[in-house]
């Protein structure tokens, strides 16, 4: 009897220990659902063209400094095979980063049925915020195009640039390309009719004067000439750019590294390192702005691999580094992806090129 009253009492003990148990834990559950994790108020997306494992690791291997690689606390790794192929381009590539659909190699800014797909770009324009794009390309071109465009082809140049010419929503434009806007089949005079419409049009950054204009630069008929020679345009538009579009509602921004991919076209190990250097620029302004600022969301991706590279001793002997090529084309390998800011931890892992707009939207505010 006494020994059934003391099981019957221990029981009675144990479940008020596991209802405080509970009670505690629903308690420190509630806690911490309500301090909701930080949200971020600027994103910035920065686009290495053509860049996978082997090119950031050029870098590495090629500097005596820490690169800006290694200042991201949070990477992965990105799937990019598109609709259409198991290699993508850069068009579908950026698609899908840009807008989160997987849609056939060559289309920009749609679906595989040619219905345009908005990007984060314009989403972000629609909540308020300010947007800018930052290459070292044509503006027209693919991977620009995908954040501020909608074409069947990435090979109607003149149609983006007619496109990019009646845009709202977009503050900032930064590039090459001006032939696209001037030497036109349709003769329009698209910079005077972006004048009249209020924006600021300069061939070089040292031009601009008005921060609070809408403002495009286009510093060249086509592309710009590679690096080192083009100096630090690339560098300095990303700076100009934060310090135009940083206001109390926020900014997106999308700088593009974009010869790194026409280096690994033409094979040119010395032109990829100086590319991958002036690339590495650009981030660190950017991180050193996103450090400073605490609210900017930083991601760092590519939208394939180009040239096939791997870094080997030809003689398998651990004694030196060639580069080696295997194409003068895209691969289909991971690319990397790096994160810094408010929300960085949900971009490690491996993870769909589609799915990198949903972690940079459900961290935004
Ligand atoms: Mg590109
Ligand atoms: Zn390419």
């Amino acid at each position: 009897m006494q020994k059934r009253n003391f099981i019957m009492k221990t029981r009675r003990i144990l479940s008020v220990l596991l209802i405080v148990t509970a009670l505690f834990s629903t308690s420190c559950g509630s806690k911490s659902d309500n301090s909701a994790p930080k949200k971020a108020k600027n994103v910035i997306v920065m686009i290495g063209d053509g860049m996978g494992p082997a090119q950031v690791y050029s870098l590495i291997l090629t500097s005596q400094e820490q690169t800006a690689f290694e200042r991201f606390p949070y990477s992965g790794f990105s799937i990019t095979k598109s609709a259409s192929n198991e290699i993508t381009d850069s068009a579908a590539g950026g698609s899908a980063i840009a807008n989160g659909t997987k849609t056939n190699n060559g289309v920009v800014g749609m679906d595989p049925d040619s219905i345009p797909v908005p990007s984060m770009l314009e989403i972000f324009a629609e909540q308020g915020k300010k947007t800018g794009v930052v290459v070292t390309c044509s503006v027209t071109h693919a991977t620009p195009a995908d954040f501020i465009a909608h074409n069947i082809t990435r090979k109607d140049n003149e149609g983006i640039a007619l496109e990019i010419s009646e845009k709202t929503g977009l503050d900032v434009l930064f590039g090459g390309g001006k032939k696209y806007f001037t030497e036109r089949k349709d003769s329009l005079d698209l910079l005077g009719k972006m004048w009249e419409n209020g924006w600021n049009i300069y061939d070089s950054l040292s031009q601009i004067e008005d921060n609070n204009a809408k403002t495009m630069v286009l510093a060249c008929r086509r592309h710009m000439v590679k690096a080192p020679e083009r100096g630090d345009f690339l560098p300095d538009a990303t700076a100009k750019a934060i310090e135009m579009l940083d206001n109390e509602n926020g900014f997106f921004l999308m700088v593009e590294g974009s010869q790194i991919d026409f280096a690994c076209h033409d094979n040119d190990s010395t032109t990829l390192v100086e590319e991958m250097r002036d690339f590495n620029k650009a981030l660190n302004v950017v991180l050193d702005f996103a450090e400073k600022d605490g609210n900017t969301l930083v991601v760092v991706t590519a939208d394939h691999e180009t040239g096939g590279l791997t870094i080997v001793d030809p003689q398998g002997k651990y004694t030196r580094t060639d580069f080696k090529w295997t194409t003068g084309s895209h691969s289909a390998v991971f690319v990397p992806v790096f994160s810094y800011g408010p929300g960085a931890e949900n971009f490690s892992g491996v993870m769909d090129n589609t799915v990198i707009i949903n972690k940079i939207m459900d961290v935004a505010k």
